[in-house]
Parts: C-alpha cells; structure tokens; sequence
C-alpha cells in the first residue's frame, strides 16, 4: 500500500522510524528491535539510509522489506541522492521493486566527509522526478522542516522548495523533529497558504539522555523552548528521571498535535523499543 493511502479515511497515522545497525553490529539486533515494535501496531515503519550512499550496503533494502513481508507492516525506505550516480540508484530503485518495497522517502542527503560528491542530483526534487520517469510504481515521500532547512536563507524560501518537491511527485511529507508545537502548526499554515496540500506528518523524537540532545540540535539546529530546557538541566545527571521526563514531554507534544488534528505522528524511535512502546501505549486510544 502506498503512505499516501493511509490518510484517505481521515484517521490520524502513527508511524515509526528505524535506523539499520551500525557498523559491527549484526543486522539480526535490528530484528530483535521489530519483534518487538511490531506489536504496537504502527501504520508503518520507515528505515534510514546511509548518508554515503553505498550501493554495498543493503540493509535498508532488506529490513524494509522484511517489516512488509515477515512482519506484515507497511514499511518506506529512505533513499539519498547527492553522494550517488543515476546508475547507483537506478540499481537500488531495481533492488527496492524486486524486494517487494512499495514507499520510498527520498532525500538530497547530506555531503559527507571524505566522500567525493557524484554531482548527478543536487535536490531531492531531482531524485523524486527521476523516480516517478523510472519503470516502477512507488508512493513516494518526501521530507520537510518545520523551523526551515539550515541551507535555506529563509523560511519562504524553503517552502517555496518544499512545493517543488511536492509538484515533482512527493505524496506525503515527514517533518523534521521539533520541540514546539507552535512551530508546526505555524509552518502547516504556511505550507497550507503555499498551496502544499499533502499529508504531513509531524516528526517526534523522545529526548532520553543528554548525549543525544546535543548531537541532534548540532545536526538539525532544532529551537529548545524554555519549559525544555529546563527539564534538560533538571534532569541531566539523572538518567532514570531523565528518560521518564523526555517521554512525558513527547507524550505531551503528541497529545496536543493528535487534538489539533495533524495528519500523523512520525516517532523517531532510535532503535529503541522500550521508549517506543511506552509512548504508544499512553497514546493509543487516540489514534
Ligand atoms: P532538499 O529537499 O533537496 O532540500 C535541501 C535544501 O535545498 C533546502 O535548503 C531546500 O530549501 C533547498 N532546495 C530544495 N530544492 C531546491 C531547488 N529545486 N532549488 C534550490 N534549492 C532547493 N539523511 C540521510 O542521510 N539518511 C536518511 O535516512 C535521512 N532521513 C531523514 C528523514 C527525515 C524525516 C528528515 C527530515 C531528514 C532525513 N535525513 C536523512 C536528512 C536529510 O538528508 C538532510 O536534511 C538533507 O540536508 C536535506 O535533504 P532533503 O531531502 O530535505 O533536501
């Protein structure tokens, strides 16, 4: 089934997402984590792609496609252009279609040290055309940045781009993480006013220790509104507390998203399914 599908009865989705396993590590743990993310029942999982776009690793080929076939969820996988050829996604656009995986969130992707960039697609607006000219039929996705891209001089003119990407073929949009609510629901006006008329999903990340705060504003250059950072100095050097107060917040963004009437939450899980299942069962009822 195609994402875009998902929102057509009104009903608010909820979905997950997953990152293959690092370097060393097996890629059964990442199974180990879908057993058990599984039984929350998300609308769909989708699987990030290595920022290097190597066509060696095809993992999240392989996990996207057992999340649709052994696990019996619809699954999406990411897709960057800017470190690959036409040819090198040709092959993985091939790969993808023969492994059954129907959704594909495309991305520019970020260049990456040591990497010499192909040059071939500069914007994802560029991979998702080449997407729709090639022979296959994937629902296709695309992402978006509620307090705008950090390559973008404004917020006008990054939703001017994200309409691009939208009038090339993206069918639904995943937001970047935020920590405020009234940054969305503004950026969804704006992106409403432009005549963006898919579906967006709100993308939440639970903040649970402190390391992974500070690698993710430096990544995302996300805004941390007062009542978090507070929580953040409170309960920094105590990680039971601190883990159960990002949940809390993440609950609490949620809530507040789902009555407001957003098309879907998109959690970003990091792999972990304790946080992932004590999220969802504090907002099930509401979905
Ligand atoms: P684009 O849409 O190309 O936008 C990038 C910049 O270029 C923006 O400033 C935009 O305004 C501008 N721009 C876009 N189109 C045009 C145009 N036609 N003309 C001029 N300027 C333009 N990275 C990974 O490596 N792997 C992943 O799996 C991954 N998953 C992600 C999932 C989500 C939900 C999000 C939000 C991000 C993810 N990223 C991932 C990070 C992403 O690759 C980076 O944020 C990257 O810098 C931008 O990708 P994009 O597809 O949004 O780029």
């Amino acid at each position: 089934m195609k994402l875009a599908d998902l929102f057509k009865n009104g009903k608010t989705v909820f979905s997950f997402e997953v990152f293959p396993p690092k370097r060393n590590n097996p890629i059964e743990t990442i199974y180990r984590t879908l057993d058990e993310l599984q039984e929350l029942k998300p609308d769909f999982i989708s699987v990030t792609y290595g920022a290097s776009g190597s066509l060696a690793d095809n993992s999240t080929c392989e996990i996207a496609s057992a999340i649709k076939h052994k696990y019996g969820l619809e699954s999406a996988a990411h897709l960057t252009c800017v470190n690959s050829t036409r040819e090198e996604v040709r092959e993985v656009l091939r790969r993808l279609n023969e492994n059954g995986v129907e959704n594909i969130l495309a991305l520019r992707g970020d260049l990456v040290p040591d990497v010499p960039p192909k040059e071939e697609f500069k914007h994802a607006s560029e991979l998702i055309s080449f997407i729709k000219a090639s022979p296959y039929d994937f629902g296709i996705s695309g992402a978006c940045y509620p307090e705008g891209h950090l390559d973008s001089k404004n917020q006008v003119e990054d939703i001017i781009n994200l309409k691009k990407k939208v009038d090339a073929g993206a069918e639904h949009l995943m937001s970047q993480l935020f920590f405020d609510n009234r940054v969305f629901y503004d950026f969804l006006e704006k992106a409403r006013i432009a005549g963006i008329d898919v579906p967006i999903e709100a993308g939440i990340m639970p903040v649970v220790n402190k390391k992974q705060i500070e690698r993710m504003v430096s990544l995302c250059g996300a805004s941390l509104p007062a009542k978090f950072t507070k929580m953040m100095s409170r309960y920094e050097d105590k990680p039971d507390a601190m883990r159960d107060a990002g949940i809390a917040y993440a609950v609490d963004q949620i809530v507040d998203l789902v009555s407001q009437g957003v098309d879907g939450i998109h959690l970003y899980t990091m792999n972990n399914p304790y946080v992932a299942k004590r999220i969802s069962e504090s907002v099930r009822t509401l979905f």
